[in-house]
């Protein structure tokens, strides 16, 4: 946290005195104004020491023969507690959600009602006189381990949705120790739009946010390049993070915020003055919107590109459906990033490749039937999960791995998909299926590349995809084109030899800040260490893009950096082809674009590699 201080424009100017209102400065991620209560979360993970007291030892035996009966009782009300309990949470998500994360609940209460585990837990209750407890535990441990052995992944990840399952009930056998709500539980319960306080959130705590539930987020953790920052932008929920340990002593529940996503600032119990205050810079900002939306509909139909028509496509990072439609809606020129582990967040299992077939044409359907018939590029990423991205999906997977002592250089991105070769290739296998059926141009991206072997390997599993599913009947009639993220030291270094191995090349300035610089993205204290425009990472962009440009590839850019209209023009500056971003910040960059010739960015681009220090370019740019 950069600072706390009690205000000193009000009644609460003493810091001594109760209900004081409190300043915090923390890193503003996700621009805007907002007000509301907060509603208060820690993550599963500091979670832990609750989540342990649902499980009962096995060993435990305190329950003589006579009380077995009334064991069994117990865990068949739990039982049919816990499934009411899934199935009501099931419907309250399908309505406020979608219905594909209300399957999540629903699968889970299908297998409570599935005999095999009650069965079992009986069984061990009558045999050996244990409680309901460690009955439930021991049968569904073997329950879980059976599945973990089969060598399917999509089996195996049922493992995980077992003990999910088995804790909701543990849950009801010990309502005294019941494990925290989850975030979407809660939220399905506000009636006003609250602000979310937490340590930290996954891309799938985020991802499930409603703006009609959530006015703002502030977090302990958490930088400009976390995921939870990117899914706040793209939804438009202002978001502060970086705010430290202290917030949580400072915030409590349902006490009144005021969040100002642009600058950072938390204003923690405001007076009346300052209340009134927000309450109308916050209607001046929807006037700002609406008028910001009005220059949208202005430059919807324009192309990306400079003042002296030097075409700069800019094209949008979408997670989910409501974002293809966003950037239909922000006249995107292509979806340049679909990260497909947002599909997939909050799944306890991976699709099958039916389902994941169905999900990427729906994503397809909804970018491109505003302007049916225009050609327009869709670039989906292969799963990127691992280190920042955990996929609960991939549990099963991940746990035959000895522990990571540094997940962000650990088995990530295509070093778990490869490890784990039959989910890529059920993964292209669905894509290739959404291809045949939608004829889109959809182009195949590998993540987190660092060798030409990882290239050479993914490649073959594609072909033997596309093969295997010729041979099926399906009509491929296009071949999809692979390419790479640019995100590793090793990628820039090697970037002549890898350029031949691909079709087209971007360069994640999220990932790639973070190597070069060796400073985690999520470091709210190296913020400043871990900026796109340090010297060491503007050079690596530009041999990178020199490097795509000998082999006649073009090099975009997908990392933030691209949707900041203040660093887009240097980019451009640098020689990148294209540009992909959050939808929303398409109309800003357009018009930061169209206010420069080439000429001109070209020279700034050559002043900005000549700056020694992270000042000196920020000087330049007039930040
Ligand atoms: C990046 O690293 O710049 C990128 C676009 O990928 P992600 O943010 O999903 O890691
Ligand atoms: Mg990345």
């Amino acid at each position: 946290m950069k600072s706390v201080k009690k205000s000193e424009n009000g009644a609460g100017a003493d810091s001594d005195e109760p209900g004081a209102s409190t300043s915090l400065t923390g890193i503003g991620v996700s621009p805007g104004l907002a007000i509301g209560l907060a509603l208060l979360f820690r993550s599963p993970a500091s979670n832990a020491p609750s989540e342990n007291l649902a499980r009962v030892p096995a060993s435990a035996n305190n329950a003589n023969s006579a009380n077995t009966q009334i064991e069994r009782e117990r865990l068949h009300t739990a039982i049919e507690a816990a499934i009411g309990a899934l199935r009501e949470l099931a419907g309250q998500v399908a309505h406020e959600i979608g219905t594909a994360e209300a399957g999540i609940f629903e699968a889970q209460a299908l297998m409570l009602e599935d005999p095999t585990i009650t069965e079992r837990a009986d069984q061990l209750i009558e045999e050996t006189s244990i409680t309901a407890e460690a009955a439930l535990h021991e049968a569904a441990e073997e329950q879980a381990a059976l599945l973990a052995a089969l060598p399917d992944p999509l089996w195996q990840g049922r493992a995980a949705d077992v003990r999910d399952a088995a804790e909701r009930v543990q849950a009801y056998l010990h309502p005294e120790s019941r494990r925290g709500a989850t975030l979407a539980e809660r939220l399905a319960a506000v009636t006003e739009p609250v602000v979310v306080v937490a340590d930290n959130l996954t891309p799938s705590d985020t991802v499930q946010m409603r703006t009609e539930q959530v006015a703002a987020i502030i977090l302990e953790h958490g930088n400009a390049t976390a995921h939870a920052a990117i899914l706040a932008r793209a939804m438009g929920i202002p978001a502060v993070m970086g705010l430290g340990p202290a917030l949580f002593e400072l915030v409590q529940e349902h006490e009144t915020l005021v969040v100002n996503g642009t600058d950072g600032s938390v204003l923690v119990h405001p007076d009346a003055e300052q209340r009134t205050q927000a309450e109308h810079a916050i209607k001046q900002q929807r006037s700002e919107r609406q008028a910001v939306r009005a220059n949208i509909t202005e430059w919807h139909l324009r192309l990306g590109q400079t003042r002296d028509r030097h075409p700069v496509p800019l094209l949008a990072n979408v997670g989910t459906v409501a974002d293809a439609l966003t950037a239909a809606e922000m006249g995107a020129e292509g979806i340049g990033l679909l990260r497909t582990e947002f599909l997939f967040s909050d799944r306890a299992t991976l699709p099958d490749e039916q389902e994941q077939a169905a999900l990427y044409e729906a994503i397809i359907t909804a970018f491109s039937e505003p302007a049916r018939g225009t050609w327009r590029p869709i670039i989906i990423r292969t799963l990127d999960a691992g280190a920042d991205k955990p996929l609960p999906a991939l549990a099963s997977v991940l746990r035959d791995l000895p522990p990571e002592e540094n997940p962000a250089l650990g088995v990530r991105g295509i070093r778990l998909q490869l490890l784990a070769s039959d989910l890529l290739t059920t993964q292209l296998r669905a894509i290739l299926r959404a291809v045949a059926r939608t004829h889109a141009h959809v182009r195949i991206m590998l993540p987190m590349v660092s060798s030409v072997e990882e290239v050479r390997e993914a490649r073959a599993l594609l072909l033997a995809a596309r093969t295997a599913l010729e041979q099926e009947g399906v009509a491929l009639n296009t071949t999809t084109a692979l390419g790479m993220m640019v995100e590793t030291p090793a990628a820039t270094m090697a970037i002549d030899t890898l350029v031949r191995e691909v079709s087209f090349l971007s360069i994640g300035t999220n990932d790639l800040t973070q190597y070069v610089m060796a400073a985690d993205r999520l470091s709210p204290a190296l913020t400043r260490l871990c900026q796109p425009i340090q010297p060491p990472v503007l050079r690596a962009i530009a041999a990178t893009v020199a490097g795509a440009h000998r082999a006649g590839r073009h090099a975009g850019v997908c990392g933030e950096m691209a949707g900041d209209p203040r660093l887009a023009p240097l980019l451009v500056g640098l020689g990148v082809d294209e540009l992909s971003m959050t939808p929303a910040s398409i109309p800003a960059v357009k018009q930061a674009l169209a206010a420069h010739t080439l000429t001109e960015l070209r020279a700034l681009a050559e002043h900005a590699l000549r700056a020694t220090t992270l000042n000196e370019v920020e000087r330049l740019l007039a930040l």
